[in-house]
């Protein structure tokens, strides 16, 4: 399909693609990828003026059901290839989408130098709870102690602690949404978009096939947002109170953001006062005279 250069009239179709959908019925993911179009026409962002990367997993196969710039990658490696992305063309918005899966276990690596180098993308978490591409093995994030394929008996070992980790390396968005309230997860990624440096979004969704502990009727009964509570997302040690405390209700909305700090960008000595983006700069180059170094 051409893509139209007129933003004018943009609309969710412009982002539409003729591959079919293979999610399963009822998973979360439908709601995450209609918040994700919606918040990007509403921004007025035409799909060739956004780049969208994603992982290996069920919600990796996003990248088909999108048109416009899109990368599909490494499990696990979603910020890396995002961040230098970004690096080469800043004027770009670019948001990484990764699963609970990979991104708490062989990603976080990728996860703590996102956050601490403050590159200024978005990362959307799809968070089920397990690995739902291979058949629902336990993640980082799914309860101890329960059944699934990949450990009938229980699962062993502790659960993560994933918003206390991620408080915990200073960050400077935090938000979080539930795939089953698009309006909300729109404005809370429309602000991820126009935050100055790494905004982290964790998405709860259902995955009804194989994630029977965190339903969509389960989520739905207990998110509330934090914006009807008056929270001030400027208060850090009360949005972390509010990110970890799952209890009884679990808060949703822009829990905290901060921007004070500058970007991995804004901190490159070399490309202050820089006016072009490298992808403008990049030019053929005489190597000849480099080369008979080496003769
Ligand atoms: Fe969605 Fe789960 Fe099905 Fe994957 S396995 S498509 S996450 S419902």
């Amino acid at each position: 399909m051409p893509i139209k250069l007129d933003t004018t009239g943009l609309s969710m179709s412009d982002y539409h693609s003729e591959n079919k959908c293979t999610w399963c019925d009822g998973c979360g993911d439908y709601g995450i990828w209609t918040a994700v179009k919606k918040a990007l026409v509403e921004l007025g962002i035409p799909p060739h003026e956004v780049l969208m990367c994603f992982d290996v997993g069920c919600h990796g196969n996003m990248s088909d059901k999108l048109t416009g710039y899109r990368f599909h990658g490494l499990h696990g490696r979603v910020i890396p290839f995002a961040a230098g992305a970004k690096m080469a063309n800043p004027k770009l918005p670019v948001l990484a989408f990764g699963g609970d899966g990979a991104s708490f276990s062989e990603g976080i690596g990728h996860l703590v130098h996102g956050i601490r180098s403050q590159y200024p993308i978005v990362f959307i978490l799809h968070n089920n709870g397990n690995y739902g591409l291979t058949t629902g093995q336990a993640s980082s994030l799914t309860p101890q102690g329960q059944a699934m394929n990949t450990s009938p008996n229980g699962m062993p070992e502790q659960t993560l602690n994933s918003m206390d980790f991620i408080f915990s390396l200073e960050p400077t968005f935090v938000a979080r949404g539930f795939s089953g309230d698009i309006k909300q997860l729109t404005g809370i990624l429309k602000e991820a978009i126009g935050h100055r440096g790494f905004a982290f979004v964790d998405v709860l969704q259902a995955c009804p096939t194989y994630n029977k502990f965190a339903t969509h009727t389960m989520l739905m009964d207990r998110v509330y947002k934090v914006e009807d509570e008056g929270h001030d997302a400027s208060d850090r040690e009360k949005a972390r109170k509010l990110a970890i405390d799952t209890g009884e209700r679990i808060s949703t909305g822009v829990l905290y953001r901060n921007e004070e700090i500058p970007n991995f960008i804004e901190r490159l000595v070399p490309r202050q006062n820089v006016k072009t983006t490298p992808v403008e700069e990049v030019k053929v180059q005489d190597v000849t005279k480099l080369m008979e170094e080496f003769i």
